[in-house]
């Protein structure tokens, strides 16, 4: 029997998180065949783009809530619309992605619907409702699954799952508004000042350069940055670099920092303490650049080079481009 998935379709900026994306994906491979896929999108005026995307990439249903109160992550408003959308649906699982607002939302929806709750998921089995995820900053994986009859909502780690794919020929979803009523909100967002950069999400991007106490200063992240820009991801550090003003603390990996998947990380200078491995240890290849053939960063490593960051980088950054440009 199929069962009745409910995905929370995060959003920046008028555009759909890749995570939403891959919620997306993973709910239609959870629901099965006979099973239905539901969307629920949060907007102060219109989405309508986003909605369509939805509703062609594989959501059965789109359930628009629209509010003023939604321009900012106001999280009362937002437990708001999805609490509406859990009673509209009544979903087996309501999906989230494991960023900040998904880490905030989950528990919260979950105590207000009395439903379990599963965090950082990063592998499910379909058959079985079986979720798994790392436990002892990656050192063990537990399996859980929930008490048949109960609700449950689980955010998945970004980068884990196979983004939904535009399900061109067949029907596409419907797309329709969800009423719900905005209680008084608790807090309210004044302003919301960005940090110019626009840099690619940690937490989303493929590749990632890291770099440790090892770079020795602000300017020693340059070549890393370059590197970065050629290979099309972002930079991050360990709070070893952050501690030092070598960087800001957005960029921090591990236990207390960001936790990232990407296909490739590459770590420069850094010596590879447990917290930070937390944060960095599920990337697919692990590429590690350090001085000291015994730094522990080369344990979890798939490929080592024993050597001086300020040599290394600049030269992969060279054949890289020598690479991509022929
Ligand atoms: C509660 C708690 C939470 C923590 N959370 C985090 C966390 O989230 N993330 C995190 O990263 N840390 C965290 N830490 C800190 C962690 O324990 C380490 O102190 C930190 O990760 C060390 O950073 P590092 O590897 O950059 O520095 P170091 O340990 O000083 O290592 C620097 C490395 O650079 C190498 N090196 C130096 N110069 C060069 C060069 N020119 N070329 C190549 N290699 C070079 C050295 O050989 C050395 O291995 C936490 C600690 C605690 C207690």
């Amino acid at each position: 029997m199929g069962r009745t998935i409910l995905v929370f379709a995060e959003s920046r900026d008028g555009k759909l998180r890749r995570v939403a994306l891959e919620a997306l994906g993973a709910a239609r491979r959870l629901a099965g065949g006979d099973g239905s896929v539901h969307a629920v999108l949060a907007t102060a005026g219109g989405a309508a783009d986003e909605a369509a995307e939805l509703a062609a990439r594989g959501a059965d249903v789109v359930h628009v809530a629209d509010d003023p109160a939604l321009r900012a992550f106001a999280p009362e408003a937002y437990i708001a619309a999805l609490r509406a959308a859990m009673e509209a649906v009544r979903p087996d699982a309501l999906l989230l992605g494991h960023t900040a607002m998904g880490r905030e939302l989950a528990p919260r929806v979950a105590a207000a619907c009395g439903a379990g709750h599963v965090a950082d998921v990063t592998a499910i089995d379909e058959t079985d409702g079986v979720f798994t995820r790392p436990i002892y900053a990656g050192k063990a994986f537990e399996r859980r699954s929930f008490t048949p009859g109960q609700p449950w909502v689980v955010t998945i780690r970004p980068n884990n799952f196979e983004p939904a794919e535009t399900t061109a020929g067949e029907a596409q979803g419907t797309v329709q508004a969800l009423p719900f009523t905005v209680p008084p909100l608790l807090t309210a967002v004044r302003s919301l000042v960005r940090r110019a950069g626009g840099q690619i999400d940690l937490a989303e991007a493929d590749v990632v350069i890291s770099g440790g106490r090892g770079v020795r200063s602000a300017a020693g992240f340059e070549p890393l940055q370059e590197l970065a820009g050629q290979l099309g991801g972002a930079v991050g550090a360990s709070r070893g670099a952050c501690d030092a003003g070598y960087c800001g603390y957005a960029l921090q990996i591990g236990q207390t920092g960001k936790v990232v998947t990407p296909q490739l990380y590459i770590a420069c200078g850094i010596s590879g303490a447990i917290q930070h491995l937390a944060g960095m240890s599920q990337s697919r290849v692990i590429i590690a650049i350090n001085k000291d053939p015994d730094a522990p960063i080369f344990s979890v490593a798939d490929y080592g080079i024993v050597g001086d960051l300020f040599e290394v980088v600049p030269l992969l950054t060279d054949e890289f481009r020598r690479t991509q440009s022929g």
